[in-house]
């Protein structure tokens, strides 16, 4: 079973304090939602976990089924199934997205225990329907000329093909139509179970009606200062942040 503890993460971004103290855990099977103001510490969070070499830790542990995931580098993290759809992918001219998704798949596996080729078009072309993703994207190179949304998508596709162990989401649902969405929270709904875990970072409600979380944070100044259900994001969409920040005498 998957368990994923973050415990007193702080972390530095050229030598100013953003994570001051973050604790969360998260099981198989759970969707945790982080929500916040901007500019609290969620996407640093997210590199943070990734290993982003910007992002320096300055105290406290990660781990993965016990593993220390601190410890690693990040395509070992990636390998011990840590998967990240970012706030803004990069494009990669020159690498075709097939070319790249094949490569990460592969990246994790032993060698000589390579997916072949047919096994791996047919998955590809199946995820891609789902997604309703048009074929030529297999080919295109990665996210470039992509808009907004086919890059969104192309995340959850990536996420799909990698079945991953535990998934953080950085606003995966920003600039997204209506329709995205719903294909998006399909994708991330259809990978559900208790084989993995959810880390969704949201600044809107709207996403959590797609996708259900079974616990909702809210960070503020680097730390989670407060934990609910759905209800909670209910409210956040309803009356802002300020009555937290009341509630728990933050001042800004
Ligand atoms: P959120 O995702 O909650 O909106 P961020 O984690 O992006 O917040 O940013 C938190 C703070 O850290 C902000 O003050 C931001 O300017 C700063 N920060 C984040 N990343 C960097 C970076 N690479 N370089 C400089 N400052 C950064
Ligand atoms: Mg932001
Ligand atoms: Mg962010």
């Amino acid at each position: 079973a998957v368990k994923f503890t973050i415990d007193g993460l702080k972390a530095t971004v050229e030598g100013k304090e953003i994570l001051k103290g973050v604790n969360l855990e998260i099981k198989g099977g759970e969707v945790h939602a982080v929500m916040g103001p901007n500019g609290t510490g969620k996407s640093t969070l997210a590199s943070t976990l990734m290993g982003h070499p910007k992002y320096e830790v300055t105290g406290g542990s990660v781990t993965l089924d016990g593993q220390d995931v601190l410890e690693m580098e990040v395509d070992e993290r990636a390998r011990a199934g840590m998967f990240l759809a970012m706030q803004y992918p990069s494009e990669i001219s020159g690498v075709t997205n097939s070319d790249f998704l094949r490569s990460a798949i592969n990246a994790r596996r032993e060698e000589g225990d390579e997916i072949s080729l047919i096994k791996f078009i047919r998955q590809m072309e199946g995820k891609m329907k789902e997604l309703e993703m048009n074929p030529e994207f297999a080919h295109r190179y990665l996210n470039e000329g992509f808009s907004g949304g086919e890059k969104k998508r192309n995340e959850i596709l990536q996420m799909m093909m990698l079945d991953p162990r535990l998934v953080i989401l950085d606003e995966v649902d920003s600039g997204l139509d209506i329709d995205a969405l719903r294909i998006v929270a399909n994708g991330v709904n259809s990978m559900r179970s208790e084989e993995r875990g959810f880390l969704i970072i949201t600044h809107y409600q709207r996403l959590l009606s797609y996708i259900k979380p079974d616990y909702v944070h809210v960070m503020m100044q680097g730390r989670i200062v407060k934990s609910g259900g759905p209800e909670l994001a209910e409210r956040l969409e309803k009356d802002g942040y300020d009555w937290v920040k009341e509630e728990l005498g933050i001042v800004d």
